[in-house]
């Protein structure tokens, strides 16, 4: 795949979070690594619905932008951060959701309560120490409080999902706000209940080598 396919994926990934209401405007920004050295990215305060192959910005993993007429998201230095962490992660979704985000300014994390979350997403989710939009520090709590999870919350903001591919973390996105949304349904009738974490290793062995036809 060249520059222009990579692209075409995130143009595609953009309509899919606005169709499916995980961002308003502007907000929200995707990324997908072409290899070990440059990731292509959505740019700053551009409508999604006007982005154009040529609008996705190059950026390298040292920080510089490469053959661009946009200037990038002002979160490329934490997409950069994930993938300098995580060589499994392909693709960088931060999304704005309702319930997601109900639990971000709440500064809570998400526990490990259904099985889709276990497994597609980790022991829970995280939800990250506070810092401002577009600064190192971002990146560097969000990192830290992804750790081999799929998806972290950013305080008073929304939400970081990963994935192998934009497909992955797209599904990793969904999961996410459905198990929010289900949380707080769960906690107006009765307590929600937290998987033990021996229950969660059982639940992620079987889906690595169990699951499906293997
Ligand atoms: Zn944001």
């Amino acid at each position: 795949m060249n520059r222009e396919d990579f692209a075409g994926l995130v143009l595609d990934a953009c309509r899919r979070m606005e169709e499916r209401g995980m961002t308003v405007g502007t907000w929200g920004n995707i990324s997908v690594r072409i290899d070990n050295e440059s990731f292509l990215i959505t740019p700053s305060g551009m409508s999604y619905g006007c982005l154009k192959t040529e609008d996705i910005v190059l950026a390298d993993m040292k920080g510089f932008v490469i053959d661009s007429k946009r200037k990038p998201s002002i979160e490329h230095g934490l997409h950069r951060m994930i993938y300098k962490y995580r060589p499994d992660v392909g693709a960088v979704i931060h999304t704005h959701p309702q319930y997601s985000t109900a639990f971000a300014i709440a500064r809570k994390d998400v526990p490990a309560v259904s099985e889709e979350l276990v497994q597609i997403i980790g022991e829970g989710v995280k939800c990250a120490k506070y810092a401002l939009p577009g600064t190192e520090e971002l990146a560097i709590n969000a990192v830290e409080a992804l750790g081999n999870n799929n998806a972290v919350l950013l305080a008073n903001h929304g939400a970081v999902c990963v994935g192998s591919t934009l497909g992955d973390a797209f599904k990793v996105a969904e999961v996410l706000e459905k198990s929010a949304k289900t949380i707080i349904m769960a906690t107006i009738i009765g307590t929600p209940q937290v998987i033990s974490h021996e229950e969660c290793l059982k639940m992620q062995d079987f889906v690595r080598n169990h699951y499906g036809q293997k």
